[in-house]
């Protein structure tokens, strides 16, 4: 089986292969190669804001110069620093000191919000750890189904209601099963439809209020799932959820399909928030903890 790096690689391969680092070298980095910098880098979905910081930085320390690994180690030193929060990056899941950690995770339907919980599942049992799963969307039974699936696979505890039961009533039950079973941790997924946008936002609040009275301190991450393709849409939906209810993290899907894995950095610059995982296929193990040197690494071949 491959590595984690390996997949990885072959994940972020599309983005790499637009990037085309290799193909810098031996150029002048003159008015032509930074205009070329710039369309990839545009194209890459890096946004224009980091473009220009970039562009700005090769010209003062490269033009005139031939490209040469210099100039790539310090181009991607550079993108490592765009995609680095200010205070460091936080743990992939900051485990609450007196359990059970909450996690709420929120996101549109077809962002891979489902298949990011599974993936979730399988890495929170694997560490161990004893998980009660709450199944919130009610309105999409073979959402839940799937979750029933990974929950029996990995031995987590799934709490689910009836087709269009109250998702705050199944959040409550679900509370009270991992306070009672002394789970390490509980995991809320959430709805996700998109055009009863003010009815999702207010569900999504009273979910969370019902964590917030039943365990202290929770929800200790509010992770927001944003399909890695879908581009300056994915940052609108990021400022709307985290006016609503505050997100900690953010979970970027589908990056293996896509050539614009740049919008990490895109999203790093507009959103005060981190980019926690990272979804680079669609098998179970495709979701990785994101840490900028790898990813960035990743791009570079
Ligand atoms: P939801 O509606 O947000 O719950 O979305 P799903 O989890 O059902 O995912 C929608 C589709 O995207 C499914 O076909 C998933 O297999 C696929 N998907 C989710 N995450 C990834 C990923 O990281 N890479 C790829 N290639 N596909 C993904």
């Amino acid at each position: 089986m491959a590595s984690w790096i390996e997949r990885l690689k072959a994940g972020l391969a599309k983005t790499a292969k637009l990037l085309d680092v290799r193909s810098w070298l031996g150029r002048t980095v003159d008015q032509s190669f930074l205009e070329r910098l710039e369309a990839q880098l545009l194209q890459a979905d890096v946004g224009v804001k980091a473009t220009e910081r970039l562009l700005q930085k090769v010209k003062e320390g490269f033009e005139g110069k031939t490209a040469d690994e210099d100039l790539l180690a310090f181009v991607k030193a550079e993108l490592i620093n765009l995609l680095t929060p200010a205070g460091g990056a936080p743990e992939a899941i900051r485990y609450a000191p007196t359990p059970p950690t909450t996690l709420l995770i929120a996101g549109v339907n077809g962002s891979g919000k489902t298949t990011s919980v599974a993936k979730l599942t399988h890495r929170i049992r694997s560490e161990g750890k004893s998980l009660v799963l709450a199944a919130c969307d009610t309105f999409r039974a073979a959402a839940a189904d799937q979750l029933a699936v990974w929950a029996q696979r990995t031995g987590a505890d799934l709490v689910r209601g009836q087709t269009g039961a109250d998702p705050a009533s199944v959040a409550h039950d679900a509370c009270d099963r991992a306070l009672a079973r002394k789970a390490d941790v509980l995991m809320v997924d959430t709805a996700g439809r998109l055009h009863t946008q003010t009815h999702l936002m207010r569900e999504l609040e009273k979910i969370r209020n019902v964590l917030q009275r039943k365990i202290p301190n929770a929800p200790h991450e509010v992770f927001l799932v944003l399909d890695g393709t879908a581009g300056q849409n994915a940052i609108r939906q990021a400022e709307m959820f985290s006016k609503s209810i505050g997100c900690t993290g953010i979970i970027l899907t589908k990056l293996d399909g896509t050539a614009k894995g740049g919008v990490a950095v895109a999203i790093r610059q507009t959103l005060d928030l981190p980019v926690r995982f990272i979804g680079v296929g669609e098998g179970i193990d495709d979701l990785q903890p994101f840490r900028a040197e790898e990813f960035v690494a990743s791009l570079f071949g």
